[in-house]
Order: C-alpha cells, then sequence, then structure tokens
C-alpha cells in the first residue's frame, strides 16, 4: 500500500485518480469529488472520547461532559458544509424516484443502502447520478431541506448552511431555476417553523462550466437572498477545475447582490487550489485541509480569520486523507486556523452530524470549539449569530478569552 505521501496524511489525489478525474471531467462535471478505486470507503466509526476542552479558537468549554450525539439531549451544534443531494437517504431516495417515475439501480432499501456503502469510484459516481438526478422538482428541494433539518435536530443542529447544484439541473433536466430556489426557500421556511431549526443555503457553481453559466446562477442566488440564500459556493473536480477567474463576474454579481462567497478548495486539489480562490477573498473555505501542509498558508489564514469547513468522514471516503489518525485536523488547530465540522454527504459517506463531532473531537476540535467557529463563519445575519452565540454560551460557559 501507497503511504500518505506528505507528513501530513494528505494524498495528492493526481496520481492514484488520474481516470477517475478525467473520466469525470469528461463525464459529468457535475460530480464534486474523485473518491478512490477499488478499495474500501467506509467511512471510520466513532468512537466516544472523553473531551479534551483543548483547542484555539473557542474558549473555556465548562466542565461537566456534554450529552453525546444521539443522546436525548444532545450538546448544540453548527453545521456550514452539507450538500443538500447528498442528505437524502435510501428510504427517501426510493420516495422521490416513485413520485417522479424515476428507476433507481435498487427498488428496495437494502439493496440501495448497500450500493450507498460504495466500494469504488463507479459505485459512488452511479450514487451521485442517482440521486441528483431523481430531484424533478421544487417540492424535492423543498422535502430535501426539511428532512434534512429533522435529522441534524437530532444531533443538536441549531443552524444549518447547505449548498446545492443547480446548475446541471437546470441545464441537463430542464428544471427552472425558480422551482428550485423556491423549493429551498420554501423548506427553509418550513424547517424553522416545524422544527425550529435555521437553516440558510446557497447554490453552489461547478468547476469547468461555461461563466455565462455560472453568472446565471449567480444572478437567481441575488434574487433569493431574502428567502435565506446567503451565499456562493462553488466546487467540482478541482484536479480539473480549469482557471478561477473564469468565475470573477460571478463571484462579483454575489458579492454586489449581498451574498458570501464560500468556494471548495483545497480538498483533493492542495495548497495551489486555496491559493487560486483567495482572489476572491473568500468568506469562508469549504474544506481547505491542503493548508495543513503550508504554514505560510496557515498563517494567513489565521490573519484572515478564515474559518474551514471540515468533513472527516468524507475527507478518509474519498481518500485525501489515508486514515482518520492522519486527518490534518490538529495540524490546523495547533496553527490556530479556526475549523466548524460538517457532514459534506452525509447519505452518500453514511455519517451524521453527531458523528462527525465526535470523530474531530478526538482529533482535537472540542464541541465548543467546532461550534463558535461554525457561529463566526457562518454567513447569518447579526440577529442570528447573536441567538447561536447564547445558545453556545448556555451550553458551553461563556468564552474566556
Ligand atoms: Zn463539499
Amino acid at each position: 500500500m501507497e503511504g500518505p505521501d506528505t507528513a501530513h496524511g494528505i494524498r495528492p489525489f493526481a496520481r492514484r485518480f488520474e481516470n477517475a478525474a478525467a473520466k469525470l471531467s469528461d463525464s459529468d462535471r457535475g460530480f464534486r469529488h474523485a473518491p478512490g478505486t477499488g478499495e474500501s470507503t467506509r467511512p471510520p466509526s466513532a468512537r466516544s472520547s472523553r473531551r479534551t476542552g483543548e483547542d484555539s479558537g473557542g474558549g473555556s468549554d465548562g466542565g461537566a461532559p456534554l450529552p453525546r450525539s444521539g443522546s436525548a439531549d444532545p450538546y448544540p451544534k453548527i453545521e456550514l458544509h452539507v450538500h443538500l443531494e447528498g442528505t437524502i437517504r435510501p428510504e427517501k431516495l426510493l420516495d422521490m424516484a416513485r413520485r417522479n417515475g424515476v428507476t433507481l439501480p435498487a427498488d428496495n432499501v437494502e439493496a440501495l443502502s448497500a450500493l450507498y456503502r460504495y466500494r469504488d469510484f463507479d459505485h459512488f459516481l452511479e450514487m451521485w447520478r442517482a440521486t441528483t438526478g431523481t430531484m424533478r422538482t421544487g417540492d424535492d428541494f423543498r422535502r430535501a431541506v426539511l428532512d434534512y433539518a429533522l435529522e441534524a435536530k437530532a444531533h443538536g443542529v441549531q443552524y444549518i448552511e447547505t449548498t446545492f447544484s443547480p446548475i446541471n439541473r437546470n441545464k441537463w433536466d430542464g428544471i427552472p431555476y425558480p422551482a428550485m430556489f423556491d423549493g429551498v426557500t420554501d423548506g427553509i421556511t418550513a424547517a424553522a417553523e416545524h422544527y425550529g431549526v435555521t437553516v440558510r443555503a446557497m447554490p453552489s457553481l461547478i468547476w469547468g462550466v461555461d461563466r455565462e453559466l455560472a453568472e446565471e446562477c449567480a444572478q437567481w442566488a441575488v434574487r433569493y437572498r431574502d428567502r435565506g440564500i446567503v451565499g456562493l459556493d462553488a466546487g467540482g473536480n478541482e484536479l480539473a477545475r480549469g482557471d478561477v477567474s473564469e468565475f470573477d463576474r460571478a463571484v462579483a454579481i454575489a458579492r454586489d447582490g449581498g451574498l458570501g462567497i464560500v468556494p471548495h478548495a483545497g480538498e483533493a486539489g492542495g495548497v495551489r487550489a486555496i491559493r487560486d480562490v483567495l482572489r476572491w477573498n473568500p468568506d469562508g473555505l469549504q474544506h481547505g485541509i491542503a493548508a495543513a501542509g503550508d504554514p505560510a498558508l496557515m498563517a494567513e489564514l489565521v490573519d484572515r480569520g478564515t474559518v474551514l469547513r471540515v468533513t472527516p468522514t468524507s475527507n478518509v471516503a474519498t481518500r485525501v486523507v489515508a486514515d482518520i489518525a492522519e486527518h490534518p485536523l490538529p495540524r490546523l488547530r495547533e496553527a490556530g486556523v479556526r475549523c466548524s465540522i460538517g457532514t459534506d454527504d452525509p447519505a452518500l459517506f453514511g455519517t451524521t452530524l453527531g458523528q462527525e463531532y465526535e470523530l474531530a473531537e478526538r482529533l482535537g476540535i472540542s464541541p465548543a470549539s467546532a461550534y463558535r467557529a461554525g457561529v463566526d463563519g457562518s454567513l447569518c445575519d447579526d440577529a442570528v449569530r447573536q441567538r447561536l452565540r447564547e445558545v453556545g454560551d448556555t451550553a458551553f460557559g461563556a468564552p474566556t478569552g
């Protein structure tokens, strides 16, 4: 077995997944990851651990152990990195397929669940396509928001910032932009009303699409700013990303319209992928973990106050990190880079928000630190942020410094 290519446990994807990356760029530019081939990608199991209370950005955690995830009263959490399309559990996906007359690669929960535990690149690609291609109506997007809000609430979530990818659904499936944006934003309203969970959302540009498509997407996002759309993301295959300046105008449209900018960078693509997007002065980074290999870049992120949106299980499942024990979270923490914790694609990676917080805690990111980084790194308005701070102070104690 090949070992990690750096002391930080980050494997450059380029060599191992050259073929997969090429295949992605040709066949499905909406696909966001280039996962490993031929090996088990089962996510690491979560284990309980004592809270360390150690963190670089959160202050005091208070004294008594917090309730564990899955208990009746889990500690509060913030999630800033989750793709709406990746939240849909097998039973919900089957329901959606029946409603929309879409044929999935399996017709029962057991068989579909087995496919979600994908073992190689093709399985993962198949499931990503099956999931995203099954969403056909605005109501599918609304239900997905609502269902995930309920699921995450069971893990103590107070606030979710979800990404969704409308460009290819519009271009390939002809779903009108208003249907998708209405669906997502109606879901936001319903999640607050029914479950008391605050959700905000942002569409994601896809690396490599024509700049006109990116700009159109950004314009739609701005139109929905008053309904819970708070930012603009960009993602896809980092290894076939091309020149990010192609999206400069789309980013400017979003900025001028009052939206934040939080691109994916530094997942599979290394340090360069992060430096490239700093031209946009981003409000945060999805992943960003490749910075752990570059002390100067980490220092710059600290200076900028950039909060990373880190997803431990996803990083192992896609083989960006060789093993959870080698995850760069401790290095980021030691350098003072603030990290919030998310699931990325909880259904596709077989994880939950509770599990991700527990994994992060094992890696030295305390629940309080993850929560406070989430509050400070979110794109929410001041009133929501203040409420979230109060929830955090009640649960974890007021910050000491
Ligand atoms: Zn992501």
